[in-house]
């Protein structure tokens, strides 16, 4: 989608917003797949709700982007503008073992920046790609933790109220890559408790799951991590595995041979062969095993 009209430029810029005319999204997703929109960054947060109602006066329907890690974007040109927040500096103010982060802060360098201060308790994200204010909305998490539970407070725009609102953690629920937010509220500002250890101690727990991800993901290829999420009690990536279908492929889109669970795109695959080949798999592990797998992966379609 095309935003054109001198009016509507004027209203944006007007609104700190910075127009990327014809944004590839193969470009900003690390699947490498997904057409072309116009992306509007936003500098200030203040700005939010007067962007969304003119957005809504106009008939501009959007998308909220972070760091693009776990996308799955349609082909062609896309029926609706991205939105995604520019990042200030510094990103990430520390007080005490309170992590004030902007939910446009790279999450790697977060977890990194909080160890390098003695701050710990989030190890196991590290490798995890993306923005804090992703992973706020999916509840990332990896070898036993999730984000939610260092959660204290969270800027947002709430779709609810049209309001810029602080909610405390004990307002948000956090689940299984699943949380209580409402699918067209914005992750602002994050207010993190984590608790004091020694940066060698963290840095220790680091290399323990840099090296569990470099032993069993496939790293150098472009994927979106794990395509669907664990049944209760059970692992997708195991009972993929065990149906042989690990190297399977669709086009360029093909279920990784390190790491069943994750589809990578060899080369061009489009979101017509990731999506097929999704179908397929989820096809056969219902008619294996009886178990309907669901998505981990967020799929915008035009
Ligand atoms: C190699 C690899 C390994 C991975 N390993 C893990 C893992 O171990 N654990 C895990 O949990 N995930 C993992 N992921 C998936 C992904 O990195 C996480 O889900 C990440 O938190 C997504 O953040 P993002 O900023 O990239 O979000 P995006 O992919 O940009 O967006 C994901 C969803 O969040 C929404 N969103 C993004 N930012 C905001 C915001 N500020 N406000 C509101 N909504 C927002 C988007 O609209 C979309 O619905 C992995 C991905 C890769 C490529």
């Amino acid at each position: 989608m095309r935003i054109n009209d001198p009016n509507l430029l004027k209203r944006l810029s007007e609104l700190s917003v910075e127009l990327r005319p014809a944004a590839k999204l193969s470009e900003l997703t690390s699947l490498g797949i997904g057409g072309t929109t116009d992306l509007l960054r936003i500098t200030k947060h203040d700005s939010l709700p007067d962007l969304l109602a003119f957005l809504d006066e106009n008939h501009i329907p959007h998308k909220f982007l972070g760091g693009g890690s776990n996308l799955l974007v349609d082909d062609g040109e896309l029926p609706w503008v991205v939105l995604q927040l520019a990042s200030p500096e510094p990103d990430v103010v520390l007080k005490g073992n309170f992590a004030h982060v902007d939910a446009a802060a790279d999450l790697g360098r977060t977890v990194t920046f909080c160890a390098k201060h003695d701050l710990g308790g989030m190890e196991g994200l590290i490798g995890v790609p993306g923005t804090v204010g992703g992973a706020l909305r999916m509840n990332a998490g990896a070898y036993g933790m999730q984000i939610g539970s260092y959660v204290r407070e969270v800027k947002l725009y709430r779709s609810a109220t049209r309001q810029i609102e602080t909610l405390r953690g004990h307002q948000i629920s956090f689940e299984y890559r699943h949380t209580s937010f409402a699918s067209d509220d914005m992750m602002l500002a994050v207010i993190l408790e984590l608790p004091s250890k020694p940066y060698t101690e963290i840095l220790k727990g680091i290399r323990i799951c840099n090296e569990k991800r470099r032993s069993s993901q496939p790293l150098g290829q472009k994927s979106a991590g794990c395509i669907f999420k664990n049944p209760p009690g059970a692992s997708a990536g195991r009972m993929i595995d065990e149906l042989g279908l690990k190297g399977l492929s669709v086009g360029d889109a093909q279920v990784s041979d390190r790491h069943a669970n994750f589809f990578v795109n060899t080369c061009r695959a489009s979101a017509k062969d990731m999506l097929a080949l999704i179908a397929s798999v989820r096809e056969r592990v219902q008619k294996a095993y009886g178990v309907a797998l669901e998505n981990e992966v967020v799929v915008w379609n035009a």
